[in-house]
């Protein structure tokens, strides 16, 4: 049991808290509440509710800071949310990765002796992998893991809405060489293989393998006999590329795709998905047709 988890958590009386010696006080939601219950403390609100697509991660910054300061000056922090299961353990489990370099797990564990009720909800355990892949950033709005997680949430959120989603993440616009090439652990660039897709009519290249977003054909209903050759699909799936970015902003919910180059139509666009000629829906269905592009083997 860590000794500083106790002075950080979990206390209910006011009198409880006079003889804790708490300096610092973290609220972790979103209700109206009586400030002057909390004028002898230093006092953080953080508003958030407890459900799993509440963005918390874009406040760990702030309530790392807040309680590295009230360490620093010997104090004890109360971290509190209405339960006091899963948005304030959420909150200390991320304060104690970032000082003990502990993984999401080994935080919560550590919380859950003391308190073995605390549940961070899965949106937010998420959130913490996500803390622990970032290393902690305190610049987390210029991070590509951050950039990319907010737009899988607004792909998800438009799709339900039926709208465009309204930020587009266009990973090959980064410039950090590790996030655009994908490499696994233990394999080099050459090992990986690039194909590149380069526009017939001009030889523009297009797009790269990296930025394909690979499906599973669809097997033929009824299965195609063995000795038949089967089709390739008769699309590329690709990620937002930076020179659909015109057209991607546009908010439209569908629309075409020309060569930036010399304008000759490559592909479409659908947001709320795009069906394959396997028969496989695809989404967001961002694609350049086959016919329209050549694949060409290069080198790293
Ligand atoms: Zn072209
Ligand atoms: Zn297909």
């Amino acid at each position: 049991m860590c000794g500083e988890c106790h002075r950080m958590f979990a206390l209910r009386e006011k009198t409880d808290m006079k003889a804790k010696a708490i300096t610092h006080v973290l609220s972790v939601l979103r209700l109206p509440m009586d400030k002057s219950l909390f004028q002898d403390f230093e006092h953080l609100v953080v508003e958030v509710d407890d459900v799993e697509d509440e963005n918390l991660i874009q406040h760990f910054a702030s309530t790392n800071a807040f309680v590295e300061k009230a360490m620093a000056s010997d104090g004890a922090v109360f971290i509190h949310c209405a339960m006091g299961k899963s948005r304030s353990a959420t909150v200390l489990a991320a304060y104690l990765m970032k000082s003990r370099q502990l993984d999401p797990k080994e935080a919560v564990q550590r919380i859950k002796q003391i308190r073995p009720f605390v549940e961070p909800n899965p949106g937010f355990m998420e959130q913490l992998e996500l803390y622990h892949q970032v290393k902690y950033t305190t610049d987390l709005d210029d991070h590509p893991s951050y950039k990319q997680w907010l737009y899988k949430r607004e792909l998800a959120e438009s799709k339900a809405a039926k709208m465009a989603p309204s930020n587009v993440y266009f990973r090959d616009a980064e410039k950090n060489v590790a996030v655009l090439a994908q490499v696994k652990e233990g394999e080099t660039p050459e090992q990986v293989g690039l194909t590149e897709l380069r526009c017939k009519t001009c030889r523009r290249t297009l797009a790269n393998s990296r930025f394909l977003t690979p499906h599973i054909p669809k097997p033929a209903q009824p299965p195609a006999p063995q000795t038949a050759v089967p089709t390739p699909c008769s699309h590329h799936f690709l990620e937002p590329l930076s020179w659909m970015r015109p057209e991607l902003e546009q908010q439209k919910l569908e629309g075409k795709l020309d060569c930036p180059k010399c304008k000759a139509k490559v592909g479409s666009y659908a947001w709320q998905g795009m069906k394959c000629s396997c028969g496989e829906w695809v989404v967001p269905g961002i694609s350049i047709a086959r016919g329209k592009v050549d694949e060409i083997r290069v080198k790293l």
